[in-house]
């Protein structure tokens, strides 16, 4: 049975709390790529020699051949500004009282979806330089956001 089809005998609706735990894990490369943020303050990739392809975020196998990885690559705190946006309103359609930007900064072969934080004298543009910029080490908790934003690099 999958999780589309309903179980006939099944209640139609819960009328109290749910008593609902689960726990959601990164896997072997999600643990060690998310371990490096808060632990090193590093992002990390892995490398495909076969399809010279290097993954960001880290997988433990290549998409393409299915080779399994195990060349990890620091690939640094600065990468470039393929694409980007700006949000007005939050999830639930209410309006920001800040506008955010959110872009995709290229690693390796892949890349982060971030925040990007920048002063009113920076025009962000595609191919920019982007720095992320952690939280304090005591602040983190093993997640994307303990990279607190990307700041861009001016030339
Ligand atoms: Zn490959």
């Amino acid at each position: 049975m999958t999780y589309l089809e309903r179980e006939p005998a099944a209640p139609k609706a819960w009328q109290d709390e749910m008593q609902v735990t689960n726990r959601y894990t990164y896997g072997v490369a999600g643990e060690r790529f998310f371990r490096a943020i808060k632990d090193e303050s590093k992002i990390l990739g892995t490398r495909c020699n076969n399809c010279e392809h290097t993954y960001v975020p880290a997988s433990l196998f290549c998409e393409r051949c299915l080779d399994h990885l195990d060349e990890w690559i620091d690939v640094g705190t600065t990468g470039e500004i393929v694409t980007f946006t700006h949000l007005y309103v939050d999830y639930d359609g209410s309006p920001l009282l800040e506008p955010e930007t959110i872009a995709f900064i290229k690693f390796g072969d892949g890349g982060i979806i971030h925040r990007i934080e920048s002063n009113e004298s920076q025009q962000i543009e595609i191919g920019m330089s982007a720095r992320a910029v952690f939280k304090s080490k005591t602040e983190r908790a093993g997640s994307i956001l303990d990279i607190l934003h990307f700041e861009l690099m001016t030339s």
